[in-house]
């Protein structure tokens, strides 16, 4: 696939959205055509596999968008410039001491279980308020957005989980103090991008469509 080409065609077409290109088991020579074709950030799942590729990959804002393991947060608090699944207060509190640690405070976003998928990680819908009250004692977390995978269905059917999702981001954008300045919306992939930017997507999340399909 070119990966030249897709980047900079999906940046034109995005406009004003962030991207996050995401870079699950892509190899570095591939992650850097996308960052020389304008990419500003880079979206990798597991620590031990962005660690493994950093050293070859070209400087660029790094997000960690899959699921953290407690024994793996020290090295995502290292690594990562912004955490995008933070799924449980028990996660976000580890956080907030390994960055006390090293005196940086973590970019966070919550992440949201907008289906309410029994088998799917994130706050409820109805738990993010809660959680935002609990974070704001956090000094070394700041929560600067949410983010959610909806259900798997067919692209056209995520648009009313999107639209839930832009519901709960305007009501918690009001929330804003100290530590907790919500203003990303991070939703939306290959296949539903354009939805989730119709429905008011700040950021979305793309990595086939770039690179074309994953091998694992
Ligand atoms: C893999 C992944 C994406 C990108 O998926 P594509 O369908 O390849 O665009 C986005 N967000 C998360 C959390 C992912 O794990």
């Amino acid at each position: 696939m070119p990966v030249y080409e897709n980047t900079k065609l999906i940046l034109e077409e995005i406009g004003s959205t962030t991207l996050v290109c995401v870079t699950k088991t892509i190899e570095p020579e591939r992650i850097n055509e996308a960052i020389r074709a304008g990419a500003p950030i880079i979206g990798e799942n597991r620590v031990q596999e962005y660690e493994d590729k950093r050293d070859d990959i070209l400087p660029c804002e790094t997000h960690l968008i899959g699921h953290l393991q407690t024994n793996k947060v020290k090295k995502a608090v290292h690594l990562f410039d912004v955490i995008q699944s933070i799924d449980s207060m028990k996660i976000i509190r580890d956080i907030d001491r390994r960055a006390r640690d090293i005196g940086k405070v973590q970019k966070v976003y919550l992440q949201v279980n907008i289906g309410n998928e029994p088998q799917k990680y994130g706050f409820g819908p109805d738990e993010i308020k809660n959680a935002i009250t609990e974070i704001r004692s956090l000094r070394n977390v700041r929560v600067e957005g949410l983010m959610c995978i909806p259900p798997f269905v067919p692209p056209e059917q995520t648009r009313p989980y999107f639209k839930k999702m832009k519901a709960l981001f305007d009501e918690m954008k009001q929330e804003n103090r100290d530590n907790i300045d919500i203003r990303t919306l991070s939703m939306g992939m290959s296949g539903d991008y354009r939805i989730a930017i119709e429905e008011g997507a700040t950021m979305v999340r793309v990595g086939s469509a770039i690179f074309g399909k994953r091998e694992y």
